[in-house]
């Protein structure tokens, strides 16, 4: 190839926003062996490639996940409670397809939030877009845009991702604002979007941290008519550590 189509190729290629293939275009063209079907399919498979890894970060910044926790790295054998083939198959993201939620609840320390975050990462990575929020921080938020005349905007923060997932639900009750924001998200996400949440409390539990059973139950109603919950009945992850630190400190 003379000097002059190459150079107009690169500038197609740049052109196009194919800036990988564009990298890559004079190592591919120094391979005499290799076909033209043979050099274009690599070229743009590279290309595929970084604009995957490049979307899959923007996704990972939206939803702005607090730790980096995976599904490989949760160890079931610490948590015998907890079925691993309900983990596994959510692990398919065919809740997610499905428009299905998971609801994680357990005492502090048995890894509701590290599996929330893990599923919510594996969605991300698999193509879906996906936020992070604790509850807390969602009824701020929202009660906050209601305020300044932003409610619909905000509002789409939460129901446009195909996975929301809301941590730390009942650790503080919620007052009659907070309950409804909570229900008008549930509410609007119902049978369009999945919702991974994770509580402290039992569902019997949820009026108090409701202050009001007839919202409570229209929540739990929504959230799990199409669901799959995991009662994590285990020890504390966290207080291992430090039973770790005893037994180190007696020896
Ligand atoms: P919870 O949300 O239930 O209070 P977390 O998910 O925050 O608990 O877990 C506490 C810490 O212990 C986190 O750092 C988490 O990654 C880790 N952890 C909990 N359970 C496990 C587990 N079974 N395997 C590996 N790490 C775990
Ligand atoms: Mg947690």
């Amino acid at each position: 190839m003379n000097e002059s189509t190459y150079q107009r190729l690169r500038g197609h290629l740049a052109y196009l926003g194919l800036s990988t293939a564009a990298e890559h275009l004079a190592a591919h063209l120094d391979d005499p062996k290799a076909s033209v079907t043979e050099v274009l399919e690599s070229l743009l498979s590279q290309e595929v490639e970084g604009t995957r890894t490049r979307r899959t970060a923007g996704r990972l910044r939206f939803a702005h996940y607090p730790l980096k926790k995976k599904l490989a790295d949760f160890d079931f054998s610490f948590q015998p409670s907890l079925d691993r083939k309900v983990v596994a198959e959510l692990s398919t993201l065919r809740f997610v397809e499905d428009h299905r939620n998971v609801l994680l609840l357990g005492p502090p320390g048995v890894g509701k939030t590290h599996l929330a975050i893990a599923l919510g990462i594996a969605a991300t990575e698999a193509g879906y877009r996906t936020y992070f929020t604790s509850a807390q921080d969602l009824v701020r938020h929202l009660g906050q845009a209601h305020r300044d005349g932003r409610f619909n905007s905000k509002m789409r923060t939460y129901t446009g991702p195909s996975v929301l997932v809301i941590d730390e639900l009942g650790y503080l009750p919620m007052d009659a604002e907070s309950a409804h924001w909570i229900f008008e998200v549930v509410t609007r996400r119902y049978e369009r979007g999945s919702i991974v949440l994770t509580s402290n409390r039992g569902f019997a539990e949820w009026g108090q941290v409701f202050a009001d059973t007839v919202v409570a139950s229209t929540i739990l109603d929504r959230l799990l008519h199409h669901s799959t919950v995991m009662n994590i009945k285990g020890k504390s992850f966290r207080m291992r550590a430090h039973e770790d630190q005893e037994v180190v400190a007696m020896l």
